[in-house]
């Protein structure tokens, strides 16, 4: 045993832990009834999770008849286990942007970002929700290179959001630089998604089966409707739309520690193992640790974050840990718009690279305004369709050549059985056939190329798959609220 791993034994305390988030753990959300039957209604909404809930409300906002249907509980998808920052500080996005696509468009992120954190304060006093919303300020750190936080803090203040470089004081590590942007914010995701929910039609339980231009299916409802929003936080249909094409997915890791002194503002770190920090009430939340999903690390994806847990908060108590994945685009901007020019009647968000807070309230708006025929000057910046730059073709080449090597394992060695988890399986994942790789520490199925998950009973986890591995029933997301 390392002496750093010794430390953490004999000074972090813990007990068991479930994997499910601390609002997972704390908040719920009343059941719904699955869908059945014939229905009509002008839109239909495919997933329950932050995307979902806030784009059906801003629709019916605008009038529109919604129903939301959900494979398995409202929220229980990545949106349940978010660290529920609100920013528009999006790592060091907008020296980037500015390079890559010039001053307009940069200008649009940062507007459409800010644009949706004043947005949820709004809603949230409108309808006084009690989800523990705070504004604070945002910093992004380094603790040992500060070259380019000074460009970003300049870039960030000429497109009009209120930053600069500051000192940070509050955290157990010294930073070597940091830019601050005001006013940004977190809160509680499902306290504040479980007082929308009550005000919308969700059918739980009912994962879509198949979509036509007018048409939406699950095994025992039809819907009859004029538009169709997918925010299955990975597009379900591949063809057309090609979204495994431009995107893969990242894990990352997250411990939620008792008895630490409560933070004033909201931390993301630009180093390459570098640690994300906020508090929520008298919890501290550090995540960090992300990497491609199937490419699960020796010493368990957790083990850096105990360590550091143990180094910087000695006192701590870790009460929860858990992790979840994102769609990082190969632009680093989300995917929101027009599904594909076949479907003009499909709309998509996806491609959140882990900003999905704003991210979901973007493509609310946008869409909402798409959908009521009204004109948003975000379109072209988020569609679909857009030309990528150059930095995105080198992405899309590294995705390929995963999906080549993944597709090609499987399809030699995908037939062998192996005995993992709870059961023997073909390990050749039900989305395109990849080879899936065991995940010793969450102990899951896990597809390198485009990132779906399976439990060690081969029961759906996480998309783009729709299907369980085991010829059992599926699963999707099911049992997350008992
Ligand atoms: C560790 C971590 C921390 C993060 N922290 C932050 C943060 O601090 N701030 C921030 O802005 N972003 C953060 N993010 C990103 C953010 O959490 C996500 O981008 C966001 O929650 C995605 O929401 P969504 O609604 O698109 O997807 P989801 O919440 O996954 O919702 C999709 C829903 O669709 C359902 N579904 C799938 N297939 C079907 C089907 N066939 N039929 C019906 N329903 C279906 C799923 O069951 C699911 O409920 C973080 C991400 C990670 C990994």
């Amino acid at each position: 045993m390392s002496s750093f791993s010794y430390l953490y034994r004999k000074t972090v305390s813990e007990r068991a832990f479930d994997m499910k988030s601390l609002w997972e753990s704390t908040v719920r959300i009343p059941k719904r009834r699955s869908a059945e039957g014939l229905y009509e209604r002008d839109v239909v909404v495919i997933g329950a999770g932050m995307t979902g809930i806030l784009t059906a409300w801003q629709l019916q906002k605008a009038g529109k008849r919604v129903a939301v249907l959900e494979a398995g509980r409202i929220a229980g998808g990545q949106t349940g286990r978010t660290t529920a920052k609100i920013t528009s500080q999006h790592g060091m996005i907008y020296s980037r942007l500015l390079r890559e696509v010039g001053q307009k468009k940069a200008q649009l992120y940062a507007e459409a970002n800010q644009r949706a954190i004043s947005e949820y304060e709004h809603i949230i006093k409108k309808n006084g929700i009690d989800c523990d919303f705070e504004r604070l300020p945002a910093y992004l750190y380094s603790t040992s290179d500060r070259t380019g936080l000074c460009s970003e803090a300049a870039a960030a203040s000429a497109l009009g959001i209120i930053a600069h470089e500051a000192e940070i004081h509050e955290l157990p590590f010294v930073a070597v630089g940091a830019v601050c942007f005001e006013d940004q914010a977190q809160f509680n995701p499902l306290k504040f998604i479980r007082a929308l929910a009550a005000k919308l039609e969700i059918y739980e339980n009912s994962p879509v089966k198949s979509v036509g231009s007018q048409i939406v299916c699950t095994d025992r409802a039809r819907f009859l409707t004029k538009s169709v929003v997918f925010a299955t936080h990975y597009p379900l249909k591949d063809i057309p739309g090609f979204y495994f094409l431009r995107q893969h997915q990242e894990r990352s890791y997250v411990v939620a520690l008792k008895n630490c002194e409560p933070l004033h503002g909201i931390y993301y770190s630009v180093d390459a193992a570098g640690l994300s920090l906020r508090s929520a009430g008298d919890i501290l939340l550090l995540g960090g640790n992300s990497h491609r999903t199937g490419e699960s690390r020796k010493g368990g994806a957790f083990g850096s974050l105990k360590a550091a847990a143990c180094k910087f908060y000695p006192k701590a108590e870790i009460v929860h840990m858990w992790a979840a994945q994102d769609c990082m685009p190969h632009d680093g901007i989300p995917l929101i718009g027009r599904y594909s020019l076949w479907h003009p009647n499909w709309y998509v968000a996806t491609g959140y690279g882990k900003w999905g807070m704003t991210s979901s309230m973007v493509a609310a708006l946008l869409l909402t305004d798409m959908i009521t025929g009204k004109r948003n000057p975000w379109e072209n910046l988020f569609s679909p369709r857009r030309i990528r730059p150059e930095s995105a073709r080198e992405n899309f080449r590294r995705d390929m050549k995963e999906s080549v090597r993944g597709l090609w394992t499987g399809l030699t060695r995908g037939k062998e059985k192996c005995r993992c988890g709870e059961g023997e399986f073909r390990a050749r994942c039900t989305h395109m056939g990849c080879k899936l790789v065991w995940n010793p520490h969450e102990k899951t199925w896990e597809c390198p190329c485009h990132g779906s998950r399976f439990d060690g009973a081969g029961r759906l986890l996480d998309g783009p798959a729709q299907k369980s591995l085991s010829s059992g029933p599926d699963n999707k997301n099911g049992d997350k609220y008992k």
